[in-house]
């Protein structure tokens, strides 16, 4: 019964972490322009209310501040993007910008701090080898991926902004999404992916982390049940493999290609995209229908 309990309380937290009052808001003096307020932030001028006397806490400000690091959010966005993944990112993209660190910063700093802990590790984060004469667009690519761990991250995410927003359009929670909130959804993702790699360093079975972080996100971030997130995550993964194999079958074409085999290479381009395009109206059209469906229900319990 505790344990239920804890979890109980656990689940209430990941959805509202903090409240907002006016309550008990301090009076302050501004140091720069002297006026009156009550508040963090001088109305006037836009400076802190505490700041002004210069202590210890002020130097170490200024060094957050060098690293674009404001009163310590990273550490606690990282810990809230562990916890509660889908609804941080939900948060984020309905304006509520002041409870996360800027994820793409985010992105680059945790994309170094992995980098560093596989340098600790005592291996190379690139596996590819550096080809001197790179033969394909492939072999290019892939090159400067593997060199580049977050532009690489942020790359192979990003592939899932097209299945999420047709599969996952019509959601209960946060639907008709926009393909920028696609873009930071990824973005959060690319950083828990990370996590994820870091953790699979200690452990190699953590690397299931990764299917269990996109669905534990997508399910708190759309409002899925358990079978709706998967088979649509099981989609998108599908649809995601698929457009890998395109773009590697466009890069992958060699300069000196006979004309013949060309065509034949067109052709299977033309019926990968058959396919992706096939897959993607497929999943928008099943969830349009559940949609209608779920909103009949409501009407029918309403009334
Ligand atoms: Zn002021």
């Amino acid at each position: 019964m505790r344990l239920r309990d804890s979890f109980a309380r656990f689940s209430k937290w990941q959805q509202t972490p903090r409240s907002y009052s006016d309550q008990g808001l301090p009076t302050h003096h501004c140091a720069n322009c002297g006026h009156e307020f009550v508040g963090n932030f001088c109305p006037i001028c836009g400076q802190k209310g505490t700041q002004g006397s210069v202590s210890w806490k002020a130097v170490q400000e200024s060094i957050m501040n060098l690293w674009n690091v404001d009163s310590h959010s990273l550490p606690i966005t990282m810990w809230q993007l562990l916890l509660r993944p889908g609804y941080l990112i939900s948060e984020f993209i309905n304006g509520r910008r002041q409870v996360s660190f800027p994820p793409l910063n985010m992105l680059f700093t945790i994309a170094v701090g992995y980098v560093f802990i596989m340098y600790l590790c005592g291996e190379s984060y690139a596996d590819v080898q550096i080809v001197q004469d790179n033969t394909t667009l492939f072999e290019t690519a892939t090159n400067w991926l593997s060199s580049h761990p977050a532009w690489g991250m942020l790359s192979v995410t990003m592939i899932m902004i097209l299945p999420t927003w047709t599969l996952f359009h019509f959601a209960p929670r946060n639907p008709h999404h926009t393909l920028p909130k696609g873009i930071f959804i990824q973005l959060f993702m690319s950083s828990l992916m990370f996590f994820c790699l870091i953790f699979a360093q200690l452990f190699s079975g953590f690397i299931l982390l990764i299917p269990f972080y996109y669905y534990a996100a997508y399910r708190q971030l759309f409002g899925y049940r358990f079978w709706g997130t998967m088979w649509r995550l099981l989609l998108s993964a599908i649809i995601w493999f698929s457009i890998i194999v395109l773009i590697a079958m466009i890069l992958i074409i060699p300069s000196n290609l006979k004309a013949d085999s060309l065509l034949h290479l067109l052709i299977a381009d033309l019926f990968m995209v058959g396919f992706i395009v096939a897959l993607l109206m497929v999943g928008y059209w099943i969830s349009k229908h559940s949609a209608r469906r779920r909103k009949d229900t409501t009407k029918a319990i309403q009334q």
